[in-house]
C-alpha cells in the first residue's frame, strides 16, 4: 500500500498547466491569469467630485463659517457624465454632482451641507444665484484625482492571480472585455456497474441510482472545470472500452467503480489494452483501491485516467484528494490545498488497520475554539453523512484510537 502523499505525487507528475486563451471577463471567474495585466488608462480618467456640492477656488473659502459665510456667484451646474466647460473664475462657483468632472479653475469641492443651500432649497432655481459657503475648505477636498485608483501603465493584476469578483471589476474598470486566462480542463465522468440505473429511468429490482456521475460532475464544476458526462458503462470489456473512447477528447477521464479486488481485472484488461494502467491500494479509508493510468488516443495524445472506487463516499473523498489537485494544477492554481485546522473531537473513533482515516465531520466554532463532530455512520456507502459534513478529520495511520477531547487536524471543505 502506498501513502496518500505518494499517490498524489505520482498522479500530479502526469499533469501540467493547460494553454491560455482570451476569455470574456465574466466567464473567467475562478480561472488563473496567464499574463500580467497593465492598465491602458487612468482610473478614474479625470479629476471628479466625491460629493454633491460646489466646485470653488479653495482660497475663496478662507475665513468662512456659519456666522461669516463667504458668498459666491453660482454660474452653472455639472452632472456626472457631462463635461465641465464653464471655468470657475474668481468670485464664482459651479454646482457639481458626485462623479462629475472638476471644472477648470476650481481646486476644491464644498459639500451642500457646508453651504446655505439646504435651508434655501426651492429659491435657487435659475443660474446665476448666490451661495453662502459656511466652512473654510482646504484645496483638494472631496476630489478624486485622475489615476488615484489605477495609473496608466502600471501592473494591476499579476500573472497567476485567481480571478475573483473584485478582479473582474478591476478588468472592467480599465475597459478590458476579455482576459488572458488558462483554459478550463474538460473532464470526462464515467460510472461503471451492472447494478446502476440513471436517474431518468425507473429503478428495477436489484438496481440503485447512479449517484457518482452527479456528485463527481458537480465536484468537477465546483473546481471550475467542465464535466463531460459519459453515463454508465456495463461491467463488460466491450461496453467499457467503447465508453472510455468517447471520453478521450478530454484532459482527464474519471471513472468510478470496477476497481475493487473482485472487479478490477476487467478494468485492468480494458485499460492495459488502450494505454498504461497502474493499480494501487492507498493507505486511506475510505477509498483504498485506486487505479491510475494514461490512455493513448488515436491522434497520439495522452489522457490521464483516475479510476476511483465505486462506493459513493470513497469516490467523493478520492476525488477531493487526487482529482481536485490535478484539475487545479491544469488550471494553473498555485494554492491547491484545502485549509487544515486543529479541532477538538467531540466523538471517539477507532483506527484498526493502520490506514489514514478521513472522517466526515461537522466543524463548529464555540468561544473561539473549533470542535468537530462525526456526521453519522462512517460506512463508505453513507452519502448523506458526506452531505452533512463541512470537513474531514484526518486520523493518521499510526493512531489507533481517538478519544473525545483529542485534538486532530481537520481539512475544511467549505
Ligand atoms: P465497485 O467499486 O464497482 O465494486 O462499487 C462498490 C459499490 O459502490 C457498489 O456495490 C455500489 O453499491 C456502489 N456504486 C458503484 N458505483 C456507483 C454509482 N455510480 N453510484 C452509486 N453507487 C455506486
Ligand atoms: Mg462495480
Amino acid at each position: 500500500m502506498i501513502s496518500v502523499e505518494e499517490a498524489l505525487e505520482k498522479i500530479l507528475g502526469y499533469f501540467k498547466e493547460l494553454e491560455k486563451g482570451e476569455t470574456p471577463i465574466l466567464e473567467s471567474l475562478g480561472q488563473v491569469l496567464a499574463e500580467d495585466v497593465y492598465a491602458s488608462i487612468d482610473v478614474p480618467p479625470t479629476d471628479n467630485s466625491a460629493m454633491d456640492g460646489y466646485a470653488v477656488r479653495a482660497s475663496e473659502t478662507n475665513g468662512a463659517s456659519s456666522s461669516t459665510p463667504k458668498h459666491l456667484q453660482v454660474i452653472g451646474e455639472v452632472a456626472a457624465g457631462s463635461l465641465a466647460n464653464q471655468p470657475v473664475q474668481p468670485g464664482t462657483a459651479v454646482r457639481i454632482m458626485t462623479g462629475a468632472p472638476i471644472p477648470p479653475g476650481a481646486n476644491t469641492v464644498v459639500p451642500f451641507e457646508e453651504t446655505d443651500e439646504l435651508p434655501r432649497k426651492g429659491q435657487l432655481r435659475s443660474f446665476p444665484f448666490t451661495i453662502g459657503i459656511l466652512r473654510q475648505t482646504p484645496p483638494d477636498s472631496n476630489i478624486r484625482r485622475a489615476g488615484e485608483d489605477v495609473h496608466r501603465g502600471t501592473l494591476i493584476l499579476k500573472k497567476g492571480t485567481e480571478i475573483r469578483p473584485s478582479h473582474v471589476g478591476v478588468l472592467a474598470s480599465i475597459g478590458m472585455q476579455t482576459a488572458p486566462v488558462i483554459r478550463r480542463p474538460n473532464v470526462a465522468v464515467l460510472a461503471t456497474g451492472d447494478e446502476l440505473a440513471d436517474i431518468s429511468q425507473p429503478l428495477k429490482p436489484g438496481q440503485l441510482f447512479n449517484s457518482n456521475t452527479y456528485s463527481l460532475a458537480a465536484h468537477v464544476l465546483d473546481c471550475g472545470a467542465s464535466p463531460k458526462i459519459l453515463g454508465i458503462a456495463r461491467d463488460q470489456v466491450p461496453a467499457l472500452t467503447e465508453k472510455i473512447r468517447q471520453g478521450l477528447d478530454t484532459d482527464l477521464l474519471i471513472t468510478s467503480g470496477g476497481v475493487s479486488m473482485g472487479d478490477y481485472d476487467m478494468v485492468k484488461e480494458v485499460l492495459s489494452k488502450e494505454g498504461e494502467i497502474t493499480f494501487w491500494t492507498v493507505r486511506m479509508k475510505p477509498g483504498k483501491p485506486l487505479a491510475f493510468g494514461v490512455f493513448n488516443t488515436a491522434t497520439g495524445r495522452k489522457v490521464p485516467h483516475l479510476g476511483l472506487p465505486g462506493n459513493p463516499v470513497s469516490a467523493m473523498i478520492t476525488f477531493e484528494l487526487f482529482a481536485r489537485p490535478a484539475i487545479f494544477k491544469m488550471m494553473g492554481k498555485q494554492n491547491r490545498n484545502r485549509p487544515i485546522i486543529q479541532c477538538t473531537m467531540e466523538d471517539a473513533l477507532k483506527n484498526q488497520d493502520g490506514r489514514r482515516i478521513y472522517a466526515r465531520v461537522r466543524v463548529m466554532q464555540r468561544d473561539g475554539q473549533y470542535f468537530a463532530r462525526l456526521t453519522g455512520p462512517q460506512g463508505s456507502g453513507i452519502l448523506t453523512s458526506m452531505a452533512q459534513a463541512n470537513a474531514l478529520a484526518i486520523i493518521s495511520e499510526d493512531i489507533t484510537q481517538v478519544r473525545e477531547g483529542d485534538r486532530v487536524p481537520v481539512m475544511l471543505l467549505e
